[in-house]
């Protein structure tokens, strides 16, 4: 039997033809048409004035903080439910993460738990799109607001969700993506950055190339960074956002495939959606509670594994992991929902060349594993 991945990439459109025509144009590192032509799109797609790419997600959100001028003994307040890039990027300018629980509704950074986590050290706050699904950006902007907070969104896994018929990355003073492979548009490692502010927007491009003056070439007035994506990844980035509307498609058709299949099945549960979200289709989610289902999350990856199908569980609360483990303990903090969802949820493959075969031996085996 073969085997099923959790994610694999979609490269069938132009993506050769474009990364062979930027080898031939010699235009190979991070300057040249793919580059401008990327920005351009991705900024219109996110309804912004701006896209900046950089290298990786990773390296955007670390840019973001370095563009807001965090700094050591700042505080920020992020999900503890996310992949262990957004705390990282805290880190790297010495400032703390705090972690927040997440809303049960949206399974996103829940704004009524923000106040009781604020303290004098806290400057802003990192909404992630989790699994797809928008944060509550209302709520969280206002609450910033009222304390003096900035608010950068990362966005890494919600490419062209809606929030309130408004996109994902047009929320916030600054919002984060990545483009790893296995995220919706890809270019292998790549990220951009989206914002609206010329100020912030010449900041964030001077710190991404080594910090030199746009208007003054090899004159450094700060110490930058080479934070900077190739024309070759722009090339397949560049191909992606040409059928941006046919990738979102096909991966919505594998999400309702899913929902369809697993209906009904006692203890499969699925992800939330609120009422003012137009989540992105990145990987199908479900939970599994032990108790109906007969089996723990864990026992079924495992049996799907046996069976060639491999899925990926959810993050492990941040608070839970060894660099932050110490801190959050000292802080007392208690996030329940993250925990519960932590050991009960797993992504099931999503991709494009996935067979209503494939997808039938995903269903039978969930269904027939139950106990
Ligand atoms: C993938 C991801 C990132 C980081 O992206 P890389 O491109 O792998 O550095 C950041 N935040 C979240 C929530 C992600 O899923």
């Amino acid at each position: 039997m073969s085997k099923i991945p959790v994610a694999a990439p979609d490269l069938s459109g132009h993506e050769e033809e474009y990364v062979v025509d930027a080898i031939r144009s010699s235009w190979i590192s991070s300057t040249g048409p793919y580059l401008q032509r990327f920005e351009k799109e991705f900024a219109e797609l996110c309804g912004t004035q701006a896209a900046i790419a950089v290298c990786n997600g990773t390296v955007a959100l670390h840019l973001a903080m370095l563009a807001l001028d965090v700094r050591p003994g700042d505080e920020v307040l992020v999900p503890s439910l996310t992949y262990i890039a957004t705390a990282n990027a805290v880190r790297y300018v010495g400032a703390e993460p705090v972690f927040v629980d997440v809303d049960p509704c949206t399974w996103c950074i829940d704004p009524a738990k923000l106040e009781a986590a604020i303290t004098r050290r806290t400057k802003g706050i990192i909404p992630v799109h989790l699994y797809g699904h928008p944060a509550d950006m209302d709520s969280i902007n206002h609450i910033a607001a009222v304390h003096g907070l900035w608010v950068v969104e990362d966005a890494a896994e919600a490419h062209l969700a809606r929030y309130k018929g408004r996109p994902v990355g047009s929320l916030a003073p600054i919002a984060t993506f990545s483009f790893y492979g296995n995220k919706i548009f890809t270019c292998g490692e790549g990220g951009a950055i989206t914002l609206n502010d010329k100020h912030l927007e010449l900041r964030t491009r001077t710190l991404r190339g080594q910090g030199m003056d746009p208007q003054r070439r090899y004159y450094f007035p700060v110490t930058g960074y080479n934070f900077r994506l190739t024309n070759l990844a722009c090339a397949l980035l560049c191909a992606q956002l040409a059928r941006h509307g046919e990738i979102i498609e096909r991966r919505r058709q594998i999400f309702s495939a899913y929902r369809e299949m697993l209906a009904g099945i006692p203890g499969i549960g699925f992800q939330p959606v609120a009422a003012w979200a137009q989540p992105a289709p990145w990987l199908f989610c479900i939970t599994v509670d032990q108790k109906e289902y007969g089996r723990s999350r864990d026992e079924l990856m495992a049996l799907l594994e046996e069976q060639g199908i491999e899925t990926r569980p959810f993050f492990i609360g941040l608070h839970q992991l060894p660099p932050f483990r110490q801190e959050s303990q000292r802080r007392g903090e208690k996030l329940p929902i993250t925990d519960s969802l932590s050991s009960s949820g797993m992504n099931l493959p999503t991709y494009a060349s996935l067979t209503d075969g494939d997808m039938e031996r995903i269903g039978r085996a969930i269904r027939n594993a139950r106990r």
